[in-house]
């Protein structure tokens, strides 16, 4: 060991006691942050503490799971393991787990995505295991496109280093190409490095799809991506009918898949020793299969038996609050961690493979760990809770209960305001409607989780096991495996068209949720609307439009979006000349102007808006904020999220939407003569902003002026009258408001 590396590690010797002891907390960061700043190399210093390999867990959702269970199958297997069990995955985190330990014969480490760039080649594992990529606190990352680039740097810089991944993510797939290619490129000497190992499920497990897919877009050559089948999120049989890009044959590969509320046997074939071998486990939620595939993967590659992931998945019984059961009042409950979309919709199909009563309650906060920007929480479907039998309460808690409460009301579902989990019990005793023996769920995201763990660990304490009462109905794979059709309302001769552009390629941050909310203001006041969806390679037909709504999506989407809107072009000039009104959010707001630009390539624009976006630095230079607005559409503050990195600017004289008025955000971009920043225009009826969030779920008048201009033109093109928009009890949309003016307003 170097001399920084023992004054690290006496150091952290100091630390550790002093927080364990006298602080009375884990040790899992701060002896690696002290010891990274004594020792910068202090990964790579102490790497040779273990003795054998080690491997390494990436992937957006359920690293902590996997982590832990391929550590207890090595432990198992009678080898001595040094693992960051409890999902402290910075770089700190896992210099803190090598530090901790003398020696080990594995290492197994859950890592982020971001800092795998660093610490692989520190760390130089025998594995990765790569289990998923879905967008995930994109104001940390920016674009997944970057979660993959610091992945495939990571393992260039650490060749030796083998790649277990999850071919059926289409992202996961292109990875391990641009890996192959890298290496063979010239990283250390032009060596290809140990083949990578694709594992995957064979064969449609059948489940209810999704509205938004993370990824659409063939990455090798900017196609849509053609779908066999889908699993969830973008994972299935894909195939790009253009390049013909497509999953590369499985090394193992999970068949037969069964699953119910509370279990999932599968059959795991290993196609190079033609070995098949039945997992089965108690844990509920068909992402388990692929958790489980990556588990046996590893571990068999790694040289322990299919036996021994066999017992050790039986014996699987998390105590982090990762679908953890507990009894609570006689009631079964659940407790699972949910962070981002696909995340979150997996845990509402295991709520709603549970057909008997039930009690939801999620909490969700937007600390900087979780990511400030909430507007995910409109691409989860929601909607699904509406169509399951017996949910018999919902509640909204955590720190941003106001905006759940809000998403939730546009699902249809009354949900109510909570301060915790101890109150979601209290309140469900006094409900007459709720059955004795109503199960309770409860999802959380990050620090939304440990306060309900912790209190659901008291309140568990002094109660035996909950009775299991009988399933009543399962609803998992009854479905036929199809891509999400539109899901309009029924067309009425005088309906308000409301058309959403290209929401197969423009569907970032939740920007949908302005459609769902524009919609749902018109069938609250009585008034027809019909929403079409007009996707990629599908003609616009705007002229019996009266609303159009364009979102914003990653440089790739954008660009071959703006293909598509090219052909478009003069109707929708003509639809803006005859006033017909427009929200444009972000990249939508962008391809409007003359120009915009992709990493330094002037892309031209629709010409429609008199503005230019430029581009200062490269897509990692980004604008991402908390952002409120003032504009003289709306008496509150507008209040949104930017996460751009183009900027805009517009002629002069042209109107902007609103001036920023919050501590953060920026708009436009900082204005080159100073003063104060605005964002996004105002020309004839169109709004152009770089506000997500969705821009409408809290700013309600916005909305409405965007439907008082739908509702106009109705009024021209059927001869329809105008009523005008009747008052709304906008209370939780108003609270939602007053929740974040408060905080971003000075
Ligand atoms: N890709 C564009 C940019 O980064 C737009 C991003 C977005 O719509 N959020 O500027």
């Amino acid at each position: 060991m170097t001399v920084r590396a023992h004054l690290a590690q006496a150091a952290s010797g100091v630390l550790t006691w002093g927080l364990r002891h006298i602080a009375r907390r884990p040790a899992a960061n701060l002896p690696g942050i002290v010891g990274l700043a004594l020792d910068p190399r202090l990964i790579a210093d102490l790497r040779e503490r273990i003795r054998e390999g080690s491997v390494v867990v990436v992937g957006t959702n359920g690293k902590t799971t996997v982590t832990n269970l391929i550590a207890d199958v090595m432990e198992r297997a009678g080898r001595s393991v040094v693992c960051n069990r409890t999902g402290a995955n910075l770089k700190s985190g896992v210099a803190s787990a090598l530090l901790h330990t003398r020696g080990a014969d594995w290492g197994v480490i859950e890592c982020d995505e971001l800092w795998s760039a660093k610490v692989l080649p520190d760390l130089r594992p025998t594995y990765m295991v790569l289990l998923n990529l879905f967008r995930d606190q994109l104001d940390r990352c920016g674009e997944i496109d970057r979660i993959q680039d610091a992945i495939v740097a990571g393992l260039v810089a650490s060749p030796e280093t083998a790649l277990i991944y999850n071919a059926d993510d289409p992202l996961c797939e292109m990875v391990a190409r641009r890996v192959a290619a890298g290496r063979a490129e010239g990283g250390e000497g032009g060596t290809p490095g140990p083949a990578s190992v694709p594992f995957g499920v064979s064969g449609c497990m059948n489940l209810v799809q999704n509205v938004v897919a993370d990824a659409t877009m063939c990455q090798a050559c900017s196609h849509m991506l053609d779908y066999e089948y889908r699993q969830y999120g973008q994972l299935g049989a894909y195939a790009c009918p253009h390049c013909g890009f497509t999953r590369s044959p499985l090394a193992f590969q999970a068949e037969d898949v069964r699953l119910d509320a509370r279990s999932l046997t599968f059959t795991i074939h290993d196609t190079g020793t033609v070995q098949m071998s039945r997992i089965s486990a108690k844990l509920a939620g068909s992402y388990m299969v692929y958790n489980l595939t990556a588990v046996f993967a590893a571990c068999v590659s790694c040289g322990c038996t299919p036996d021994e992931v066999q017992e050790a998945v039986a014996a699987f019984n998390p105590k982090n609050g990762r679908l953890q059961e507990y009894c609570v009042d006689g009631r079964r409950t659940l407790l699972n961690l949910a962070k981002n979309p696909t995340g979150f919709n997996q845990n509402l199909r295991i709520v709603g493979a549970d057909g008997g009563p039930r009690v939801v309650a999620f909490f969700i906060n937007s600390r900087d760990v979780d990511g400030h920007d909430i507007s995910w929480i409109w691409d989860i479907d929601f909607e699904e809770l509406l169509a399951q039998p017996n949910i018999q309460a919902v509640f909204a808690g955590g720190e941003r209960r106001n905006d759940l409460q809000v998403r939730l009301k546009h699902a249809g579902v009354e949900a109510q305001l909570t301060d915790g989990i101890q109150d979601v019990f209290a309140r469900v005793r006094e409900m007459p409607n709720v059955a004795p023996d109503a199960a309770v769920y409860a999802i959380a995201n990050y620090t939304a989780l440990p306060p309900v763990h912790a209190a659901l660990d008291r309140m568990a304490a002094a109660e035996p096991t909950c009775p299991l009462p009988q399933l009543t109905q399962l609803t998992q794979g009854t479905v036929p495996c199809v891509d999400p059709g539109t899901q309009g309302a029924v067309p009425c001769a005088h309906a308000v068209r409301i058309v959403h552009m290209l929401p197969d390629l423009l569907n970032l941050y939740g920007d949908g949720g302005n459609v769902r909310i524009l919609a749902n203001r018109l069938a609250w006041r009585g008034v027809p609307v019909e929403v079409r969806e007009v996707r990629y390679g599908e003609d616009a037909h705007l002229e019996d439009a009266d609303l159009v709504f364009i979102g914003g999506s990653p440089d790739r989407e954008q660009r071959l979006a703006s293909q598509q809107l090219g052909q478009m072009r003069d109707e929708l000039a003509a639809y803006v000349e005859a006033d017909g009104p427009v929200l444009a959010i972000c990249g939508g707001y962008q391809m409007l102007g003359r120009t915009w630009l992709l990493d330094g390539e002037e892309v031209p624009g629709l010409g429609i808006l008199p503005i230019e976006t430029r581009r200062p630095g490269t897509s990692a230079d980004r604008l991402v904020d908390d952002i409120a607005l003032e504009t003289d559409l709306a008496e509150l503050p507008v209040i949104g999220y930017e996460n751009h990195a183009g900027r805009t600017v517009l002629d002069a004289g042209v109107q902007p939407f609103g001036r920023v008025v919050s501590r953060t955000g920026s708009g436009n971009g900082a204005p080159a003569e100073g003063g104060p920043a605005a964002d996004g225009v105002r020309f004839r009826n169109v709004v152009g902003t770089y506000l997500h969030g969705p821009l409408l779920a809290k700013n309600p008048d916005v909305a409405d002026w965007l439907l008082a201009r739908a509702l106009e033109r109705r009024a021209v093109r059927t001869g329809a009258p105008s009523p005008s928009l009747a008052p709304l009890d906008d209370a939780p949309e108003r609270a939602a408001n007053a929740f974040m003016a408060h905080k971003l307003i000075p």
